[in-house]
């Protein structure tokens, strides 16, 4: 079964396998923790989202690429569902970390990093896309050893810690 924690910090800075990416269908880059990654991972990481998404990736999926820079060896993008859009199918953020989990296992991943998906830019109630991170990972038939969810500020990293406890971790 796969040890989950919580880290208060920047997910660019996690010394991982893989570190998880809430990008959009597109592909391309974008803000928040999207952002963070292609500047951090520099142009590879694009480069490489171009030559194996050519047609972008759909809502709820997951794909790699290169991590190019960064110290993990890929990154995992998924698609979380834009609540503020009016997505809200509870289902699409789920699959965003049981694919995402998926693809770790094809790449014999063995650390991963999560930011919270959806909960920035795309607006999904905080509390709720906490608990669907946790449970969907705990529950998941990974053969991945450690997973961190990433919180990028102290109140999320209080309420990831009560979210874990709750469910015993
Ligand atoms: P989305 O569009 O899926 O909502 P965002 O990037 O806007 O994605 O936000 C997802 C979560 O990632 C938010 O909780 C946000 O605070 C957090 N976040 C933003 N930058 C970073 C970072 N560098 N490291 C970890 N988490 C981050």
């Amino acid at each position: 079964m796969v040890t989950l924690d919580a880290v208060l910090g920047d997910i660019t800075r996690q010394d991982v396998d893989a570190i998880v990416n809430a990008a959009n269908t597109r592909m391309r880059g974008g803000g928040g923790v999207d952002g963070a990654i292609h500047r951090a991972g520099g142009p590879d990481v694009l480069r490489d989202c171009v030559a194996r998404f050519p047609d972008g990736l759909a809502v709820g999926d997951a794909g790699w690429t290169t991590a190019g820079r960064l110290s993990a060896r890929w990154v995992i993008h998924t698609v979380g569902p834009n609540h503020a859009a009016g997505q809200r199918d509870r289902s699409l953020l789920v699959s965003c970390y049981r694919r995402t989990l998926e693809v770790a296992d094809e790449l014999a991943a063995r650390t991963i990093a999560f930011p919270l998906i959806s909960a920035g830019i795309y607006g999904w109630p905080r509390r709720d896309a906490i608990a669907a991170a946790v449970d969907t990972i705990l529950a998941a038939p990974t053969r991945v050893g450690e997973a961190r969810i990433v919180a990028f500020g102290p109140d999320a990293y209080d309420e990831v810690r009560e979210r874990l406890s709750a469910a015993g971790v």
